[in-house]
């Protein structure tokens, strides 16, 4: 086993809409070989933190280095490049595409594209698609998946990335239980193949099942972090969750 390493440098992060102060001064390393968890209230800036990790935004103040290398600065295309793939909380998928169509959109696949023959990255998307059990859908339109399994679809599509680290945003949100046992199972197959995620949820149960870490915001900062087991009794996590 090689040791663990940086892999993503959030450092003093702070970004704000107007008036609102949606991340304060957000730090967070992340090592190789992590699964980390992100919950907090609603509106606690988990999301505004997907996006900035992102570069969906353009930082007030601190930066971000992934593999040692800042990337807060660098065109939007370039942070997938870099090996960094999202999902959104409600799934982004080209509803009139069919399910294979939208695992090949130019764009998302052009690195690979460049690298492989058309016919490889269809047998990637097909390979993809049976991993996460939605091979059936294949030649269905995406518009008429259930959310759950838009969601899986989004989860297959940023897989062809090859990514080295993946951003969830409530994957789990509205998914029928055994969709999400599958996705919670491939979760962690991946990480066992050494892909490491970051994995925003309400769902707490399943969050301190499926994390190595656990981060946890409030308004904008970061208020805990560390063993799932340990921060879950922190008061002050409890005292956000509660709002006492
Ligand atoms: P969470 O994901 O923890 O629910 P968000 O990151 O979505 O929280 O939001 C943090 C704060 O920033 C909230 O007050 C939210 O209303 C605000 N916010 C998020 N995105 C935007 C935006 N694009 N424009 C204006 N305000 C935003």
């Amino acid at each position: 086993m090689t040791a663990a390493s940086t892999l993503l440098d959030i450092h003093d992060v702070s970004l704000a809409f107007g008036g609102i102060q949606a991340l304060d001064d957000v730090s967070l390393s992340m090592a190789t070989g992590e699964l980390l968890g992100l919950i907090g209230p609603n509106g606690s800036g988990k999301t505004t933190l997907l996006n900035a990790i992102g570069n969906l935004y353009t930082l007030d103040r601190g930066r971000i280095d992934f593999l040692g290398q800042r990337i807060d600065r660098l065109p939007l295309h370039d942070i997938a490049l870099q090996g960094i793939a999202r999902t959104f909380q409600v799934a982004r998928v080209f509803r009139r595409m069919t399910v294979l169509e939208n695992m090949l959109v130019p764009g998302y696949t052009a690195n690979e594209a460049a690298q492989h023959t058309p016919g490889e990255l269809g047998q990637r998307a097909r390979d993809l698609l049976r991993f996460l059990d939605i091979d059936q859908l294949t030649h269905e339109q995406a518009g008429n998946l259930s959310g759950g399994q838009q969601k899986l679809l989004e989860f297959a599509r940023a897989l062809m990335l090859r990514p080295r680290l993946i951003l969830l945003d409530e994957p789990f949100a509205g998914v029928h239980p055994l969709l999400k046992e599958r996705m919670l199972e491939r979760i962690g197959e991946l990480h066992g193949q050494g892909i490491d995620f970051i994995v925003v949820s309400h769902d707490l149960p399943t969050i301190l099942r499926l994390s190595s870490r656990l981060a946890v915001l409030a308004n904008g900062r970061k208020i805990a972090d560390g063993p799932p087991e340990e921060v879950r009794h922190q008061e002050a996590v409890i005292e956000a969750y509660l709002g006492v």
